[in-house]
């Protein structure tokens, strides 16, 4: 541990950021500043304080002038705070006897006048300067990490991310709250741009999933409680019931081929409610897991006790129905967590004039997915809802997307989707398609191209917001058609376009249950509400809570491709951590002094992360190190102030403050 010299020696720096700080602090006249402060024993400015001189200048002047302190006048401690404290232990010194003032974004950036924001500089500075007097000898502490992973969710993000895992040897828990994994892409016939069978490519990965020694796959199962801290999360996984042993059950089929309902008689889910299913089945053909499940909302032996149960006889050698199942949880160990939630469809009804759920030949692009899928309710036919086969058809861009009245953002897949469901519906139907769109947003390999390509099959687009969609003709021409009426902006007047169907781009929006899994992760949201990442640049997969990442659309709408890089971004934070064998832990901590504490417990219930408990045999509050974040709400709820956070104690926050307010 190293020890505290009685002199107190502090090296100064202010870094010109290149011209990012320069060309609004004098930095010069801020280091002549400093040199004169009480305890300053060099004071130096320099171009980068972050590049390797600038950090090795650090390390010289520690050992050459027997600096004890350092402080550094720079950028955000988000950005360099870990660089310099590196640099100040590598200069062998303890790196909290070290402190970093933002001059940039508090300073620099945000101020118009070089003399107002250089005196503002000499008073943050002045106020480090106070502060690092007071800073103590703290260590990190290490906690052993737990090498099992938890990934969330069983969308193309979760299944890349625990499959990188697993094959690098990991044991991955890959919980899915739907009965299958595969989420939207299974739903896909083919992907945009190089149009390849979605099928071909995901369910071998799918399977993959399913048969690896190292991957436990919980399908219809959701976690409903996470404790603990990175390395050591204890989970709570809730397996509801499908009235199935999966472990018996081999996906013959033979139940639901004797169901008492002779025919599908229940909307289909996975093909969005355009088929039927009965009340035992599979999702689709190439589910994963291979397991049948039964509805219990619609099973006639689940609902009224009367039933014949010729599906019990079908599965007579096997047994593997089981009507008695109930709710099971289970508990797991796990060192980190991956977030790869998804994100959920806009629902089309928000924007009535569209017509959807009031004309039936409105369509969600998730819809024609189904329709134009091989696989799909119509065996990829494109047969609307009164039975025709289309002959011309409106897709109608940006749906719940880049719109005031529902979200703002763009939704980034729609335009390229629209252009692979144009593609897809003129090839099933020979249909005239009109696309209707603000901006065409094509960036991504290929994808421009494939625009290209599809103004070249003679797919119309017109660029104008549409304003709605009637069925009322005024001409002859319209009679029998949904109109839309749309201002084209380029042609400068308002049209209508007579078409058999309409096709509505719907943007991509967080899930409904975002906010529990943020809550129960500790994890912040964007405004728009998907989860938020640690820094959009320079940590895109990492969040505020250490050990858990996230992956895919749950973090905003992107394409599969970005998805699938994110998802590999992700496993290799995880395994980097992993590997480790300990994470470090910060020791901004808050800690109790014994002898002030009056075992009030105050402030037990207020601790976000549950870090406090009650010592019974000293009837005095202890803090969980490895709990705390460091948030402070204990220390300033304290009653009789017997709280204390290391980094953030009393004299270092006071004379902070009386440095900034002084007047020299
Ligand atoms: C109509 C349409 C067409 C598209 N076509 C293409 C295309 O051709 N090419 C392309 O590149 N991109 C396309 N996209 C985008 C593509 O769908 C996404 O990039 C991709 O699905 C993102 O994968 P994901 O795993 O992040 O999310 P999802 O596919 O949404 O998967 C998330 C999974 O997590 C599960 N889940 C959610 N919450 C929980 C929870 N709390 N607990 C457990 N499990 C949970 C869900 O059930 C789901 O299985 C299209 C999007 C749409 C809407």
């Amino acid at each position: 541990m190293q020890m505290e010299t009685k002199e107190i020696r502090i090296g100064f720096y202010v870094c010109h950021c290149g011209s990012n700080i320069a060309s609004m602090v004098d930095c010069p006249e801020v280091a002549r500043f400093a040199e004169k402060l009480p305890h300053v024993a060099l004071s130096r400015d320099y171009k980068y304080m972050c590049s390797d001189p600038g950090q090795e200048l650090i390390q010289r002047d520690i050992k050459e002038h027997h600096l004890n302190r350092i402080v550094v006048a720079s950028c955000s401690p988000l950005l360099h705070e870990h660089t310099f404290r590196t640099a100040v232990e590598k200069g062998g010194l303890n790196p909290f006897l070290f402190h970093m003032v933002n001059i940039r974004e508090h300073d620099s950036w945000v101020h118009t006048d070089r003399q107002e924001a250089t005196a503002k500089a000499k008073a943050l500075s002045r106020a480090a300067i106070r502060r690092v007097v007071h800073h103590k000898v703290l260590e990190t502490k290490q906690v052993p990490i737990h090498p099992e992973v938890l990934v969330l969710g069983g969308g193309i993000a979760g299944i890349h991310a625990a499959m990188t895992l697993a094959n690098a040897g990991k044991k991955v828990f890959l919980v899915e709250r739907e009965a299958t994994i595969g989420g939207h892409m299974a739903r896909f016939d083919k992907t945009f741009p190089t149009l390849d069978c979605a099928a071909c490519i995901l369910t071998p990965k799918m399977s993959a999933v399913g048969a690896h020694p190292n991957i436990t796959l919980w399908s219809y199962s959701e976690v409903t409680k996470v404790d603990g801290f990175v390395g050591n999360y204890q989970v709570t996984v809730k397996r509801k019931p499908r009235y199935i042993n999966e472990e018996l059950c081999v996906g013959c089929m033979e139940c639901i081929k004797t169901c008492v309902y002779k025919e599908p008689k229940f909307a289909d889910e996975f093909n969005e409610g355009l088929g039927k299913r009965k009340p035992i089945y599979v999702p689709f053909p190439q589910a994963t897991p291979q397991v049948v499940l039964i509805d219990p909302e619609t099973c006639l032996n689940l609902k009224t006790g009367k039933c014949k149960k010729t599906c019990v006889e079908a599965c007579a050698d096997r047994q593997a129905i089981d009507f008695t199942q109930k709710e099971e949880f289970k508990e797991i160990k796990v060192g980190t967590i991956i977030v790869a939630t998804g994100f959920k469809p806009f629902d089309a009804e928000r924007v009535p004039q569209y017509g959807y759920g009031i004309h039936k030949n409105v369509y969600t692009a998730l819809e024609v997915e189904r329709l134009v899928n091989a696989s799909g309710p119509t065996g990829g036919e494109v047969i609307m809802r009164d039975g025709r086969k289309p002959e011309s058809v409106g897709i109608i861009h940006c749906v719940g997307s880049r719109d005031a009245k529902t979200n703002r953002w763009c939704s980034r897949v729609c335009c390229m989707y629209s252009l692979k469901l144009a593609h897809l519906i003129k090839e099933h139907t020979g249909a005239e398609i009109y696309n209707f769109y603000i901006d065409m947003r094509t960036p991504g390999k290929g994808y421009d191209e494939f625009y290209e390509k599809l103004l070249d099959e003679g797919v119309h687009f017109i660029r104008g917001r549409v304003g709605e969609v009637t069925d009322w003709a005024y001409t002859k021409e319209e009679e029998g058609k949904l109109v839309l009426r749309v201002e084209d902006t380029l042609a400068g007047f308002v049209r209508r376009i007579p078409v058999d169907m309409v096709v509505l781009a719907t943007g991509l929006e967080p899930q409904a249950d975002a906010q529990n899994v943020r809550r129960m992760l500790n994890m912040s949201c964007g405004t728009e509400g998907f989860f938020l990442e640690r820094h959009p640049k320079l940590a895109p997969v990492s969040t505020f809570t250490e050990g858990v990442f996230i992956a895919g659309c749950c973090q905003g709408p992107r394409d599969i491709p970005d998805t699938v890089a994110q998802a590999g971004a992700a496993a290799a934070e995880v395994l980097a951590l992993i590997d480790k064998g300990h994470v470090d832990l910060e020791p901004n901590t808050a800690y109790v002094r014994e002898e002030d504490c009056s075992g009030c417990k105050s402030c037990i219930p207020l601790c976000p992360y549950t870090a406090i408990a009650f010592i019974d045999a000293s009837s005095k509050a202890a803090i969980n190190e490895a709990l705390c974040k460091g948030c402070g709400t204990c220390v300033a709820a304290c009653p009789s102030g017997s709280i204390v956070q290391n980094l953030f104690e009393d004299e270092e926050i006071f004379n902070e403050i009386e440095g900034v307010l002084a007047y020299d």
